[in-house]
């Protein structure tokens, strides 16, 4: 093993040194002690598992000080630096749980950012707890509970690295309430794109901050942030309430999040047939006797939908069941199917965790390790009933149709504009995200199906965009023009970042945003 990672190491700085007959002296100038491994097959997957990019090596970092020891080589000025930094591209990867290659460096250099200090550490009273980008999210919940904190602004799925969604955006149904958790960070640590370590915040080197966040990995590499927490609740009061109007549904979606003083969640998703309904269920633990009438084929096209509204209250259990008081006092502002309204009272953390039952069970019946044709989009609140329609006529037509739907609102207002991310322009500051999540099945669904699949989406969201005012999130946009009108107006922005922080355009290839060379 040792002889391999030797061999790998002088290959690529071989590889390098090519590039540049004046590069690189000696190679432990260059990279220091680390040694750079051969690729394993997870450094070409993703959860997508549609793009498949091997690169030449990979790093497993024990600091900042390593990733800027390889950035800075590859990016140092001088004659042949282009062609060396477009050698050996840099990709970040977390958990690995992008949809397109987005983590991933065809030729170049992957950066396992799982390998830095994962050490989650409380501190300042409890006001913030400062973490190592390559810590799962579910990391950072266990270390905090065990100090009855917690983070405020999550994603549905914990499995996740801090550094990978604070490079997209990270939303889950607290972000009406504290914004996604590209806003709730007091500060980073990043190694940019030239190899310089930078510790930056609103306030300190702030343009770095920004760009890093909801950044694709394009300026630089996160290694450490930190994130304020605020008191944990032991339970959580979670409530599944359903409609068989899209409108009455999202009305009361807003009448939600307009109300953050009494509600700490809301999310939503469509209920197209008998699967999305048991699927649902496997994370809430009540029995739902909930069963509509689909029509024949149970299926979407023309057929009835049902929609589940959730929302949930957290419960400090100050006093006698003062969360069920304020689960009692909204739902009787709600408009769902009476009597179809289902509550339960959960540990903080099993509320939190339950995608985690979800995977297990689409791991049990072999559906977790395949192709993942995912589309994501933030629908301006004006457009969203057409983009359901437009949902419904197109990709959830058939009855056959297995997944989830997932609709929620946004309050815009709660992004920061100065970070890289991007969300519609919604005049009355309301967004819907819809995302459709699903696994194919190899026995049923197979490359070219996948394909048509992709595709399909990809004219949705095309006209998404176009019609409704509509951004795609999780994307990987299909060349330079489509990335231009995806930034819109904060492009030339994005760009000056770039040039600004990765200028010989090392970092973050499976984007596609920035070619290798010029
Ligand atoms: P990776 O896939 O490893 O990387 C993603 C991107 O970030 C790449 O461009 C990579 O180069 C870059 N990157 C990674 N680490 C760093 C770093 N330290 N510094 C700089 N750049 C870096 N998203 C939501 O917002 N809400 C959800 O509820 C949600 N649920 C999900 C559920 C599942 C099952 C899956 C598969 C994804 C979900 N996502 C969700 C999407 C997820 O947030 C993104 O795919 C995120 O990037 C995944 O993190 P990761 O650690 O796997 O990142």
């Amino acid at each position: 093993m040792a002889l391999k990672a030797v061999y790998l190491y002088a290959a690529v700085v071989a590889l390098l040194l090519c590039s540049s007959a004046n590069f690189i002296q000696s190679p432990s100038d260059v990279f220091g002690p680390v040694a750079l491994l051969e690729p394993t097959p997870s450094a070409a997957r993703d959860f997508g598992a549609v793009v498949s990019e091997a690169p030449v090596a990979v790093m497993r970092p024990g600091s900042a000080a390593d990733i800027a020891r390889l950035l800075g080589a590859l990016s140092s000025a001088g004659p042949g630096s282009r062609a060396r930094a477009a050698a050996a591209a840099v990709a970040a990867r977390g958990a690995g749980h992008s949809l397109h290659g987005q983590a991933q460096a065809r030729g170049g250099i992957v950066v396992e950012t799982r390998a830095l200090p994962r050490a989650v550490q409380v501190a300042d009273g409890g006001a913030y707890a400062d973490v190592g980008a390559g810590a799962l999210w579910v990391e950072v919940l266990e270390e905090c509970l065990r100090a009855g904190l917690a983070p405020r602004s999550w994603t549905d799925y914990l499995y996740l690295t801090v550094g990978g969604t604070l490079s997209n955006g990270g939303i889950s149904g607290q972000a009406f309430k504290h914004g996604p958790q590209i806003s709730n960070v007091l500060e980073l640590e990043v190694v940019t794109g030239t190899g310089e370590v930078v510790t930056c915040s609103p306030t300190r080197s702030p343009e770095l901050f920004f760009a890093v966040l909801g950044g694709l990995g394009q300026f630089g590499i996160i290694t450490r942030a930190r994130i304020p927490l605020q008191v944990a609740p032991p339970k959580v009061r979670w409530v599944r309430a359903f409609y068989d109007s899209f409108e009455s549904f999202t009305r009361d979606q807003e009448l939600l999040v307009s109300m953050p003083e009494l509600v700490d969640y809301v999310e939503g998703f469509m209920v197209l047939n008998e699967h999305s309904l048991r699927s649902s269920s496997v994370a809430f633990p009540v029995e739902v006797n909930f069963a509509p009438d689909f029509g024949s084929d149970g299926g979407g096209g023309g057929k009835k939908v049902y929609y589940c509204l959730e929302f949930a209250v957290h419960d400090f259990r100050q006093q006698d069941s003062a969360a069920d008081h304020v689960v009692e006092l909204v739902s009787g502002k709600l408009s769902f199917l009476r009597p179809h309204a289902y509550s339960v009272e959960v540990a903080y953390f099993d509320f939190l965790n339950r995608v985690r039952m979800e995977e297990e069970s689409l791991r049990s019946r072999g559906l977790w390790d395949v192709p993942h044709p995912w589309l994501n989009v933030f629908v301006p609140r004006h457009g969203a009933a057409r983009f359901k329609n437009l949902l419904m006529d197109t990709v959830i037509t058939r009855g056959d149709f297995e997944g989830a739907v997932l609709v929620y609102p946004l309050l815009t207002d709660r992004w920061d504009g100065n970070t890289s991310a991007v969300v519609p322009a919604a005049p009355d500051g309301v967004a819907y995200v819809f995302s459709v999540l699903r696994s194919t099945d190899p026995a049923r669904c197979g490359g070219a199906c996948v394909d048509g699949i992709l595709e399909e989406h990809r004219r949705v969201a095309d006209e998404a965009c176009r019609r409704l005012g509509a951004k795609q999130y999780l994307a990987r946009q299909r060349s330079r023009a489509h990335w231009r009108d995806h930034f819109g107006a904060g492009w030339d922005r994005f760009v000056a970042r770039k040039a600004r922080f990765d200028p010989m355009h090392v970092l973050g290839p499976g984007q596609g945003i920035f070619p290798r060379t010029d």
